[in-house]
């Protein structure tokens, strides 16, 4: 099928806004950089990127008959917390696993931000002690077999919704949607910074946008940055994801190498502790734009485009699409970085 034959449930408001970071660009003093905006674009709990791919899904939910979501994410998972408010908006069940995928001990980690949300909406949440993995949990298993064992209808939602077999559709769409937006305002993205951890979102831009190249003969650099700390895991995911995206919207080729690339420099070394990077990044973005990014995910993509445009890695004369995916709900777990 292609890719607008997909069924597509509406979770948002309509395309995410797209605009011009005025005094980020004067002060980078080089390539001209845009944001568009998945944290505004939702009225489901602030919404974010796994809404966009739920969108793709919740046809499938529906006509499975489920009546419990399942899925599985860290404490301050934003994926979670979204897959509650699809579960509340759709009058549905979420049973949620929420493990230790952070070493950060702060006494209201497990209390406020999304796993407050997620809370608030009604949805089952179990902590569970397990570390970082973006791969299938043992966890995640076992709660869609007690779920069932309880007599209800799971439906299974894994991690990131990014090894779902629709989870890159979300995505792909996207770039269809950049490209409607740029005739509009008579704008050409060259190049699109994305964070990427559990990869659908990137690889779904990059299945996305070589279709759109297929039509148009238009090429872009799409460009994630790795904020996984588990750079070959998270690499893998996303040629993976990628490629199935591809087949599934019948892309016609392979996708090449150079379309699929995941650069580490400013993960740190754990996935969800910032370093100096991340929090000059998030300083930046606030203090120039008011434009407020997160120390898990977005912080560690701005510094990448940031340092990017002021090493040359993206020339002078690009115009920039900086997708900002959301998450500023967990930023309540992270207030100790700035008391
Ligand atoms: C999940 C998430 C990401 C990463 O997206 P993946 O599809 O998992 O790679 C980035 N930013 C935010 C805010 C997220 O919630």
């Amino acid at each position: 099928m292609k890719l607008h034959e997909f069924p597509r449930h509406p979770l948002t408001f309509g395309p995410s806004p797209v605009h011009r970071l005025a005094r980020l660009t004067a002060h980078l003093g080089g390539a001209e950089v845009w944001a568009k905006r998945e944290d505004v674009s939702s009225g489901l709990a602030y919404g974010g990127n796994k809404v966009r791919k739920l969108e793709y899904i919740v046809p499938d939910v529906l006509a499975s008959g489920a009546d419990t979501l399942v899925s599985i994410g860290g404490v301050q998972s934003n994926h979670t917390r979204q897959v509650a408010a699809v579960a509340a908006h759709l009058g549905l069940k979420a049973r949620l696993v929420q493990e230790k995928w952070v070493p950060w001990d702060d006494p209201v980690n497990d209390k406020v931000g999304n796993i407050l949300l997620s809370r608030m909406m009604g949805a089952d949440v179990r902590l569970d002690p397990s570390g970082f993995d973006i791969g299938i949990r043992r966890s995640w298993e076992d709660a869609i077999r007690e779920v069932e064992e309880a007599g209800g209808t799971p439906y299974p939602i894994p991690a990131g919704a990014s090894e779902h077999p629709l989870g890159g559709l979300g995505f792909a769409n996207w770039a269809f949607e950049v490209a409607e937006q740029e005739q509009a305002l008579g704008v050409r993205f060259d190049t699109v910074v994305v964070c990427t951890v559990t990869g659908s979102t990137h690889a779904g831009m990059i299945a996305g946008f070589a279709a759109l190249e297929e039509l148009t003969g238009v090429r872009r650099r799409v460009l994630g940055i790795d904020a996984s700390a588990t750079l070959a895991k998270t690499t893998d995911q996303v040629a993976r994801i990628a490629r199935h995206t591809a087949e599934l919207i019948e892309l016609g080729r392979d996708l090449r190498d150079d379309e699929i690339s995941v650069l580490e420099g400013w993960a740190g070394d754990l996935y969800g502790i910032p370093v100096d990077s991340t929090m000059e990044a998030i300083r930046l973005g606030a203090e120039l734009e008011a434009m407020i990014t997160d120390p898990v995910y977005e912080g560690k993509s701005l510094a990448g485009l940031i340092d990017l445009v002021g090493s040359g890695g993206i020339p002078r004369d690009s115009t920039v699409l900086y997708a900002h995916l959301g998450g500023q709900p967990a930023l309540n777990a992270y207030h100790s970085l700035w008391a």
